[in-house]
């Protein structure tokens, strides 16, 4: 915004976004209208056919969203069509190399999804379990936050025992010194990560395990997160601020393996990453470039 700050923005030096942002011109076609027909992924594959017979990048990100959409709309398993033109919108890749063997001779491949999706049949009010907690409650699709502030008086642990009545809830979440505590219908789970493995003690049926002990863990340690996480429970959507949600539909965001496990295929790459977030690092060590400390080492992941 001129008129406000004048700073340079850094980015990728070709960017696509929905024909609102277009670095190139490709003649790709109009995204921004019907999405529900694949509009985005269409135009995603306009912009990488385009890309590809150039060898106009180095690293590519190929973003089919299409997918996400139909399946919040008509849930899980009812989306067939919507996931046929993903595969589309990746063969016109290949196909604009000229084949497989030719595409993947230029190219290294990192095939993934971000989540994914459980079939949603009734949806929580969280922050009506919080009105006079003196909290702000943050709730979307089937993650909730609460953030104590300045007016809590309740510790976290009373904070997370609001919720012991609510059959909505999977587990409430928190830190409490150098454990993580899950707590569902009053029955606690405490855990932290051990030299090998996980140290617990309480209800072990409270949280799948491994997993979900390692993203629960991962999500409290978060700088930015709430100190109670909440995961909802199967076929559960926390209504956001406006009420809205995926009613009859999918939704995602609970510690739930069907929310959270994906799918990760690599071509072209040694490693074999176990999480998403392995693979900015990965993408990175392709390149010869060091990644940061934070993010998570291949080395002990494997
Ligand atoms: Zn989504």
């Amino acid at each position: 915004m001129p008129a406000f700050t004048r700073r340079p923005a850094f980015g990728p030096k070709r960017f696509f976004f929905f024909n609102l942002f277009e670095s190139d011109v490709t003649g790709a076609p109009l995204a921004v209208f019907g999405r529900s027909a694949g509009s985005v992924d269409a135009y995603a594959a306009a912009v990488g056919r385009w890309l590809v017979t150039r060898d106009g990048f180095d690293f590519l990100v190929h973003y089919l969203p299409d997918y996400d959409f139909a399946s919040h709309a008509a849930g899980p398993g009812a989306s067939e069509q919507a996931l046929q033109r993903s595969d589309a919108a990746i063969w016109a890749l290949v196909e604009a190399a000229g084949g497989p063997d030719e595409f993947l001779e230029r190219y290294a491949v990192l095939l993934c999804a971000d989540h994914g999706q459980t079939r949603i049949d009734r949806k929580v009010r969280l922050e009506e379990r919080f009105l006079d907690a003196g909290v702000i409650v943050t709730a979307s699709n089937r993650a909730g936050m609460v953030y104590r502030t300045g007016k809590t008086r309740e510790d976290t642990r009373e904070l997370a025992a609001r919720l012991d009545a609510e059959a909505g809830v999977e587990a409430a979440l928190f830190l409490e010194a150098n454990e993580a505590i899950a707590r569902r219908a009053g029955e606690e789970l405490r855990f932290a990560p051990a030299a090998s493995g996980w140290a617990t003690s309480g209800d072990l049926t409270l949280l799948p395990q491994p997993d979900a002990l390692e993203r629960a863990w991962a999500a409290l340690r978060n700088p930015n997160a709430g100190e109670l996480i909440v995961s909802a429970a199967e076929g559960i959507e926390f209504a956001d601020l406006a009420g809205r949600s995926h009613l009859g539909g999918g939704s995602h965001g609970a510690l739930a393996a069907a929310d959270s496990e994906v799918p990760l295929l690599t071509v072209g790459i040694d490693a074999a990453p176990r999480s998403i977030t392995d693979l900015a690092p990965l993408a990175l060590e392709h390149f010869g470039v060091e990644p940061p400390a934070y993010t998570r080492a291949l080395a002990h992941a494997a």
